[in-house]
Parts: C-alpha cells; structure tokens; sequence
C-alpha cells in the first residue's frame, strides 16, 4: 500500500484537529516529543564546542604564540572597532572569507578588494619571518609564483635579509605599518603618517629601489584617516577578496579547501607569512599551487600601477 504513510499522517493531523481526548492526547504527545527533540538539540549544541568567531579577518590571531595580534585589540578602543572597522565585520564587496558580510564594502573607505583584472594575487602578511617566510618562498619559488608580501616595518627591520630575499625572488612589498597597530586608522593623520614612513624607512633601508606602493592596515580595521595618509604617501590601501583565516591555524587541509572554493578570478587572497606557527600555511601552498597554476595566472600587486 503506497499511501499508508500519507493515511497514518492524516488521521493523526485529523487527531490533532479534532476536539476531545483522543486530540489532547495526540497535543500531549506532539510536546513531548518536540521537548525531547529539543533537550536532544540543546545536548548537541553543548557537545560541539564553539567555532572560533570569524572576527578579525587577515589577523594574526593566536595569542599563545603570536606576536602580533592583528586580532581585535586588546585595548580600550576595542569595542569602538567593531563598529566600523573593515576587518571582523566587513569582507571586500566580493566577501566570501566566511565573516559577516559587507557586500557593499563601505568600511573598506575604498581599499581595494580585487587586483581588478582576472590575475589572482597571493598576499602574505606579518613578516618577513626567519622561520616561516623562507619556506613561502620555496614553495612561490617552486611553482614560479611571485606574491605580495605585506611586512611590518620592525620585522623589516629584524630581518632585511629577508625583505632582499623577497625582492630578489621577483614578489613586490606592502607597508603593513610599523608594529602591526591594528587600531592606527584610530590615532591622528601625523601618528599614521609617521607610522607609514617608518615602516616605508625600514624597508628602503633592506631594499633601496623596491616600490612601496601599496598599504594593508592591520586587521583591514580601516578608516578615512589611514586610507588617506596612505593614498597621500603613494600607497593604495589594499584589503582582500579571500580569506582562509589562516592565522587561526585550522590546518592545511583546511586553509586549502577555503582557498580553493572561494578564489575566483580578480581575487586578493590572504594568508600569514609570520605572526605565530604558519606551519600550516606553508603546507596548504604546497597543496594549492598546483592547482591554482592551473586556473589562475597567479601575479604580484603590480607596482607601476594602483
Ligand atoms: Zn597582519
């Protein structure tokens, strides 16, 4: 008999509607059952533990072991942030790094989100790292990748080394600011541009000639001051389209599968160089390499042009 499920559902909706005590029983039955669905639900929610909030994105988020919190600022000025900053609450327009979306991109007060053709950009930040940044660029270097690199101005300074090593293998440089403030769009235009020329200082000291012509704010926490100290200086403040929150080092396997899903043509992608254990980061370009050579023409953020 084909409808017996179709026959069992109307005589207990028709028991559900009908007055009198076969219909309160049935009533009776439908809580009890939707209780302990729901106690059943609640037990399920508590045994899965939290996922980490996708707050700040394209920060360096571990405190156990990172450097640089390009999280949300553990200072007073944090809560005034989430109202308007571009980072854990306001992917570029073409915002699919997982966080609440901003499609319209207003906090981004104009940083671009795209490279603006079909060429896809690999953006490291927080370096150059002694550990991790060297083996970014073996791996660049393996698949004839060049990248931009977004360096913070005292690890410029730590490792000049580095930011040589960068420039030599071809990737252009990004003025990530001086020590990863992510709450520096907050402060006056002439602490921002102090800031910015220090940082642009520290890498002109390692590499004379190389162009810095973009600027990231830590946490993509941007403000009209900080876009326009940073256009003011030749800089164009450069957001993200992908974010596979790296920084919160889910794994290779899964900084891949975000990357792979959400890159697309035109895409800025994010990952960390430095700023905490990038292990995993470094093994997720080995798996992704191949297979964005092969759908992507992967570029540097060009210099001569913004
Ligand atoms: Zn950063």
């Amino acid at each position: 008999m084909t409808n017996g499920g179709g026959t069992w559902r109307s005589g207990w909706l028709r028991g559900l509607l009908r007055p009198g005590s076969t219909g309160r029983a049935a009533a009776i039955a439908v809580l009890v059952v939707a209780a302990l669905l729901g106690s059943a639900y609640a037990l399920g929610r508590s045994l899965i533990p939290d996922r980490p909030r996708q707050s700040a994105t394209g920060v360096t988020g571990d405190p156990n072991s990172s450097r640089y919190a390009d999280q949300p600022p553990i200072v007073p000025t944090e809560t005034e942030q989430s109202d308007q900053d571009g980072d854990r609450s306001a992917p570029p327009s073409a915002g699919q790094d997982g966080s609440t979306s901003d499609a319209n991109g207003d906090s981004l007060f104009g940083a671009h989100s795209t490279t603006g053709d079909k060429r896809v950009a690999l953006t490291f930040d927080d370096g150059p790292d002694p550990q991790y940044t060297p083996q970014v660029l073996n791996a660049l270097r393996e698949f004839g990748v060049r990248a931009t690199f977004c360096v913070v101005g005292e690890m410029a300074q730590s490792h000049p080394d580095l930011v040589r090593a960068i420039v030599a293998d071809g990737h252009t440089l990004c003025n990530h600011s001086w020590n990863h403030d992510v709450t520096l769009g907050k402060r006056s235009p002439d602490v921002i541009r102090a800031d910015l020329l220090r940082t642009n200082e520290a890498i002109r000291a390692a590499a004379p000639d190389a162009p810095i012509v973009w600027y990231r704010q830590p946490g993509g926490a941007w403000t009209y001051p900080v876009v326009s100290v940073a256009n003011a200086l030749g800089m164009t403040p450069l957001h993200w389209t992908v974010d596979p929150a790296d920084w919160e080092a889910p794994g290779a396997a899964r900084i891949a599968a975000t990357v792979t899903s959400q890159i697309e043509p035109g895409s800025v992608v994010l990952m960390h160089d430095a700023g905490g254990n990038r292990q995993g980061t470094v093994e997720a370009l080995w798996q992704l390499l191949p297979e964005l050579t092969a759908r992507f023409e992967l570029e540097a953020l060009p210099t001569d042009r913004t």
